[in-house]
């Protein structure tokens, strides 16, 4: 059966490709439906934390003394929405008196950092998909503003990385809704992949290589030729891996996605850096976040995922990069475990073809 003959039929499409990033081709994706190609165990659903508030969570509004003093309170007092800590198990920290070694092979970079926890809402078991468009657009202002000051603080700091996890299958450990702020002494490897592919595209194309991928998106046209019958055939279906398109973003399914259920949000309009955006476009992105997040709910039945903010890294060599790089949200929703042969072969495993994931996600009707 052909891919266009499913795709007639509405009947889930029968895939086994491997799929290439076309941004980070070592990223690469084996898409395989067939039921016979499932490697995975099915991650465990987990039964939701919807207490509005915990007397013994120490993110509860009332426990403030449980934490460390607050770096900052929107808004100012004790009725505040959203507040940002210290996290009292930093990952990064502070200089310590020992100076990195180096011994042979083990080299070494000073674990110099900050990490910070953003308490994303005074209600303890509201979800993402539950917050009001207006929190949602402060949340977004709240991140750009720390990200801004993180920056500005020491020129250490290589990189901010914004995250969120939720649910224990993404590695949350507190039930209380947060996200995290990482600044760190390096550039993350998979960032620096995507910056220097982007480049080198830019260099090669003079264009953006994301903002090529949400044309694509929007109006996709391939020139098909069928090596038995020698058939050239144009296959045109534009919005294939389209979500929704708001005002000034755009949410898709990567064609490689390496999760089944992963979505980008990416500006439709070219910006490299997420501190420049302004406070509309984090309104219009609030909503489409939300949207989507309602989607993910709505299909999975509850999601625990993962969602981080890549932006261009701050730093004189990340200057000309400007006009390649191109800031967006990957949300990677949970639902299976990494097997073996994901992890022996780095390449991941996705038994959802994403245009049918895609379709799913569409199709879903949002309340008013
Ligand atoms: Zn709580
Ligand atoms: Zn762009
Ligand atoms: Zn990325």
């Amino acid at each position: 059966m052909s891919r266009q003959q499913d795709a007639a039929t509405g009947s889930p499409r029968i895939v086994r490709e491997i799929r290439i990033n076309p941004i980070v081709p070592s990223e690469s994706v084996l898409v395989a439906t067939a039921r016979s190609m499932r490697p995975k165990k099915e991650e465990a659903p987990a039964v939701p934390d919807l207490r509005p508030r915990v007397d013994t969570c120490p993110f509860c509004r009332g426990n403030e003394a449980m934490t460390p003093p607050p770096i900052a309170r929107i808004p100012e007092g004790d009725d505040w929405q959203i507040r940002i800590v210290e996290n009292l198990y930093p990952v990064l920290g502070d200089d310590h008196a020992d100076t990195p070694h180096a011994f042979g092979l083990q080299q070494t970079i000073d674990g110099y950092g900050r990490h910070e926890v953003v308490i994303d809402n005074a209600d303890h078991g509201v979800r993402i998909h539950e917050m009001t468009i207006g929190h949602l657009s402060v949340l977004f202002s709240t991140f750009r503003s720390r990200m801004e000051q993180l920056y500005h603080s020491d020129d250490r700091l290589k990189y901010v990385l914004v995250f969120k996890n939720f649910g224990p299958a993404a590695g949350a450990s507190i039930s209380h809704t947060h996200s995290q702020i990482i600044a760190m002494p390096v550039v993350p490897d998979n960032l620096q992949a995507e910056v220097r592919n982007s480049t080198a595209f830019y260099q090669a194309e003079r264009q953006c290589i994301f903002c090529c991928l949400i044309d694509e998106a929007m109006t996709f046209e391939a020139t098909l030729y069928d090596r038995e019958s020698g058939e050239v055939r144009r296959m045109i279906n534009p919005g294939q891996f389209v979500i929704e398109r708001s005002r000034r973003f755009i949410a898709i399914k990567p064609f490689a996605s390496r999760y089944e259920w992963e979505v980008h949000i990416l500006p439709l309009t070219h910006q490299a850096d997420y501190i420049d955006a302004t406070p509309e476009d984090l309104d219009d992105l609030a909503g489409i976040l939300k949207r989507t997040m309602t989607r993910l709910h709505a299909v999975l039945g509850g999601v625990q995922y993962n969602f981080f903010i890549h932006s261009l890294p701050h730093g004189q060599e990340y200057a000309g990069s400007s006009p390649a790089f191109h800031w967006h949200i990957e949300i990677c929703p949970r639902t299976s475990i990494p097997s073996g042969f994901e992890l022996g072969s780095g390449l991941f495993v996705n038994t959802i073809c994403p245009e049918d994931a895609a379709g799913r996600l569409r199709a879903i009707i949002l309340p008013e």
